[in-house]
C-alpha cells in the first residue's frame, strides 16, 4: 500500500507550539509534497515551558517560532490560546476547537494519543477525538457552518513510542531535512538542553522507530 495525500486537507491538532514539528512534521511534509492542504492547530500558548534562563515574553517568542515553522512548511496556523498545563476536555475547549475545524475543514486529523505522557497532550487527543465527530453535527453551533462529513483521525506516536502501539508507520525519510529545519525554528525549546527534566529536541529528531506493528507504507 502506498499512501497518497493528494486532495486531502490535513490538520495536526497539538497541545504545544513545537509538538507538530516533533511528532508529525514529516507526515505533514509528505502530505504537502502530494499536494495536500496543511494546517497546524496549536491549542496552548506555550507560556510555561521555560528554559533554565527564563524568557520574559515566552508566549510571544513561541508564537513567532510556530508561525515561522508553519510558513516554512506551507501550513495554515490556527491557535487555541489556552494556558500551558491547563488544557482539559471541556465544553469551552470543544466549542473553540469545533470552530477551528470548521474554518479549516480537515479531511484528515493527526492527534496526540490519548495515553500520552503529558496531560495537555492527553486532553488535546480527547478534544480532537470528540470534535472530529461533533464538527459534522449541525446541532453543535459555531459561527462557521458544520462540515458535511467527519474527517479521518490518525493518532500520532508518543515520544519514543511510550505506551503506544502503532497500526502503521509513514515513511518520512525523504522529509527528514525539512523536519530538521522545522525543529530549528523552535530555538527557545532547543535552548532547554540544560534542563534536568527536559530531553532536548536535537537528541530526539533521529530516533528510529522500534520494529513493532505493521508497515504498509
Ligand atoms: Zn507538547
Amino acid at each position: 500500500m502506498r499512501l497518497d495525500f493528494s486532495g486531502e486537507r490535513v490538520l495536526a491538532v497539538v497541545a504545544h507550539p513545537d509538538d507538530a514539528e516533533v511528532l508529525c512534521a514529516g507526515t505533514l511534509a509528505r502530505a504537502g509534497c502530494d499536494g495536500a492542504t496543511l494546517g497546524i492547530c496549536v491549542l496552548c500558548r506555550g507560556d510555561r515551558g521555560q528554559p533554565a534562563k527564563p524568557i520574559a515574553n515566552l508566549a510571544a517568542v513561541r508564537r513567532k517560532e510556530m508561525a515561522a515553522a508553519a510558513k516554512l512548511l506551507g501550513a495554515v496556523l490556527l491557535r487555541g490560546e489556552f494556558g500551558d498545563g491547563q488544557l482539559v476536555d471541556g465544553p469551552t475547549q470543544r466549542q473553540k476547537l469545533t470552530e477551528l475545524y470548521r474554518r479549516f475543514r480537515p479531511t484528515l486529523v493527526l492527534a496526540h494519543w490519548k495515553e500520552d505522557y503529558h496531560s495537555d497532550h492527553r486532553a488535546a487527543g480527547a478534544l480532537a477525538e470528540a470534535v472530529s465527530w461533533f464538527c459534522a453535527s449541525a446541532g453543535h453551533r459555531t459561527q462557521a457552518a458544520a462540515l458535511s462529513s467527519q474527517p479521518a483521525l490518525w493518532w500520532m506516536d508518543t515520544m519514543n513510542m511510550t505506551g503506544f502501539e502503532p497500526g502503521f508507520f509513514v515513511d518520512v525519510s525523504e522529509q527528514i531535512d525539512l523536519k530538521r529545519r522545522l525543529l530549528a525554528c523552535h530555538q527557545s525549546q532547543l535552548r532547554r538542553s540544560g534542563d534536568g527534566d527536559f530531553a532536548p529536541l536535537e537528541e530526539q529528531r533521529y530516533d528510529k522507530p522500534k520494529p513493532v506493528g505493521r508497515r504498509p507504507a
